[in-house]
C-alpha cells in the first residue's frame, strides 16, 4: 500500500496529465487516462434486465417482493423479446450511456486511446462470462464502419474493443467477416425512426461468405436502440450464422432521447 500510495504520487510528478475527461490532474498511477472520481460516475445497468436483450426492466410499482422471486426464473424477458423482435440472441452492455460514459467512448472514437479500449474490452469480458455462464462463440466481430467512415477516421473503435474481448475469452477476432454496406447518413442525430431505417440492410458479410453454423459475439460501443445489432445479426444469420451475442460498453437509457448525449466532441479537453 505504501509503495502503492509511493509509485502514485511519483505517476503525477512524472505524468501529470489531466484527466481526459474533467481535466483534473490525475493522481494515481493508472493505465487509463482517467480519473477515479470520472470512473466511479459510470453507471451499471440496473437489475432486473431482460434476459434476451439485457434491456432493464422496470419494477411494478407495488409487489417488489415477489418480483425478486420471480427474477430467480432468471427467464424474464420485455415485451419485444417475447414476440422475439431481435434478430441476435442475447446482448447485453456494460454501463448507463451517461455523461462520463459518452464522453470516454468520444475518446475511443475520435482519440484512439486503445489503454481504454483495453479497459473497456476487460470490463465486457468479464460481463460476457457473468451474464451468459453457459454461451459459447467461435469467434468476435466489431460492428464495422462504412469503407469511407473508416478511412476518414483511421480506424474502428468498436475494433479497438474488440480486440481485448477477444483476446481475454481466447476466441478469434475477424474484423473483415462483417461489411457495412450502406454508408450513414450524413446528420449526427437521428431519431429512432431514421436509425431503424438507415440501418435496415446495411450489413452484409465480405463478397457473401457463408459462414454455416457459426456462432458471434458482435462488439459495438454503445447501444442506443438495438438497430444496429439487429441490422448485423440479420445479415450475419442470413449468412448461416447460427447465434448471434451482442456486447456493447455503453446503452442509451431505455426513453432516453439520444440527442441528450449527441456528439460533442470539442468539450473533451485534450491531455496535454
Ligand atoms: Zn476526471
Ligand atoms: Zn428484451
Amino acid at each position: 500500500m505504501i509503495l502503492k500510495n509511493a509509485i502514485d504520487s511519483l505517476a503525477s510528478v512524472l505524468f501529470p496529465a489531466p484527466c481526459a475527461i474533467c481535466g483534473d490532474t490525475l493522481t494515481s498511477a493508472s493505465r487509463i487516462p482517467v480519473c477515479g472520481p470520472c470512473l466511479d460516475e459510470l453507471e451499471s445497468i440496473p437489475d432486473p434486465v431482460c434476459a434476451c436483450c439485457g434491456r432493464p426492466l422496470v419494477a411494478p410499482s407495488s409487489g417488489t417482493a415477489q418480483l425478486s422471486l420471480s427474477m430467480q426464473a432468471a427467464d424474464l424477458r420485455c415485451r419485444l423479446c417475447r414476440s422475439n423482435f431481435y434478430a441476435f440472441d442475447r446482448a447485453r452492455s456494460f454501463a448507463v450511456y451517461n455523461r462520463a460514459l459518452s464522453e470516454a467512448i468520444l475518446l475511443l472514437k475520435y482519440e484512439q486511446v486503445t489503454a481504454l479500449a483495453g479497459w473497456f474490452g476487460a470490463r465486457l469480458a468479464r460481463l460476457a462470462l457473468e451474464a451468459w455462464p453457459d454461451w459459447r462463440a467461435d469467434v468476435v466481430v466489431p460492428v464495422p464502419l462504412h469503407r469511407d467512415r473508416r478511412r476518414e477516421r483511421g480506424y474502428n473503435q468498436a475494433e479497438l474493443i474488440a480486440k481485448p474481448v477477444a483476446r481475454r475469452l481466447k476466441l478469434r477476432l475477424d474484423a473483415d467477416l462483417l461489411i457495412r454496406t450502406k454508408p450513414r447518413p450524413a446528420q449526427l442525430v437521428l431519431s429512432r425512426t431514421e436509425h431503424w431505417k438507415s440501418v435496415r440492410g446495411a450489413y452484409a458479410t465480405r463478397g457473401g461468405m457463408k459462414i454455416d453454423n457459426l456462432r458471434v459475439l458482435l462488439v459495438d460501443d454503445v447501444l442506443t436502440t438495438g438497430a444496429t445489432l439487429d441490422a448485423c445479426s440479420r445479415a450475419l444469420k442470413k449468412a448461416g450464422a447460427s447465434q448471434v451475442f451482442g456486447l456493447t460498453v455503453g446503452r442509451v437509457r431505455s426513453g432516453m432521447a439520444a440527442a441528450v448525449y449527441a456528439p460533442a466532441a470539442q468539450s473533451i479537453r485534450q491531455p496535454s
